[in-house]
């Protein structure tokens, strides 16, 4: 599903962000991203969501190589295959959450009706059915985070970004919107986290650590750790 070979990023003013990565993600995988601020992880996480193209190395999603692809090709591309959820939620402020994420699938091609149907059936499965008008100030900050997976997955993208999306929660509403993403997994999406909290890290099935813009370990080849 993700390819990266060889990636570095440098941002204008010379911060080197990424050195070199190398990293493979199959098809299905959950894996968690750690490592201290400023080490690379949401760098790396942009690269693969192809918000950014990389200075060096190649970057490949679901076996496109993204720079080979034009501007719009990329955005088709993420388009069909990539959600995103994020620390803040992102949600439209004063509109109904059924819309919020109704309007995750502007670019299918599907007709009004059935995008709200799709939505509605997406809060369902976050448990969100019975909060369809509510806007996101109604909402508690899980219900939030909630939403914005429903959002985020509403167009079945077969690959799930996740940038410390517990970050802003207390550890019961955390743990609810991480069930989320273990389903998802469960169904076949392929779903890559970063958070800071080790005991999160610890219970997924793999963890990746970034120092310094370099992997620094990857339990999937324990080898090369250095
Ligand atoms: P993390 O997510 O691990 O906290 P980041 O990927 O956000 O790390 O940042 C890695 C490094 O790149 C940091 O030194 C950060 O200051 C720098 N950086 C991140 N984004 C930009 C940007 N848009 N322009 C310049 N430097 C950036």
């Amino acid at each position: 599903m993700v390819e990266l070979s060889g990636v570095s990023k440098t941002y204008p003013g010379g911060v080197v962000a990424l050195q070199d990565v190398h990293l493979s993600i199959g098809y299905g995988e959950l894996a968690g991203v750690v490592g201290p601020s400023g080490s690379g992880k949401s760098t790396m996480l942009h690269l693969i969501g192809t918000l950014d193209r990389p200075s060096t190395g190649s970057v490949r999603i679901g076996g496109y190589d993204v720079s080979a692809l034009s501007d719009r090709q990329v955005s088709a591309l993420r388009a069909q295959q990539i959600g995103f959820v994020f620390q803040q939620f992102h949600l439209a402020v004063g509109v109904a959450i059924l819309e919020s994420v109704a309007d995750g699938l502007l670019y299918s091609g599907l007709p009004a009706r059935r995008r709200r149907r799709r939505a509605e059936a997406a809060l369902h499965r976050v448990g969100l059915g019975h909060r369809l008008s509510h806007r996101p100030h109604e909402l508690s900050g899980g219900e939030r985070q909630r939403a914005a997976i429903a959002r985020a997955v509403v167009g079945e993208p077969p690959l799930l970004l996740a940038d410390e999306p517990t970050g802003n929660l207390d550890s019961v509403s955390g743990e609810a919107v991480l069930a989320q993403l273990r389903g998802l997994h469960s169904a076949g999406t392929t779903v890559v986290v970063i958070t800071h909290d080790q005991q999160i890290a610890a219970s997924l099935p793999r963890q990746i650590v970034m120092r310094d813009g370099r992997l620094a370990f990857d339990s999937a080849r324990p080898v090369m750790t250095r």
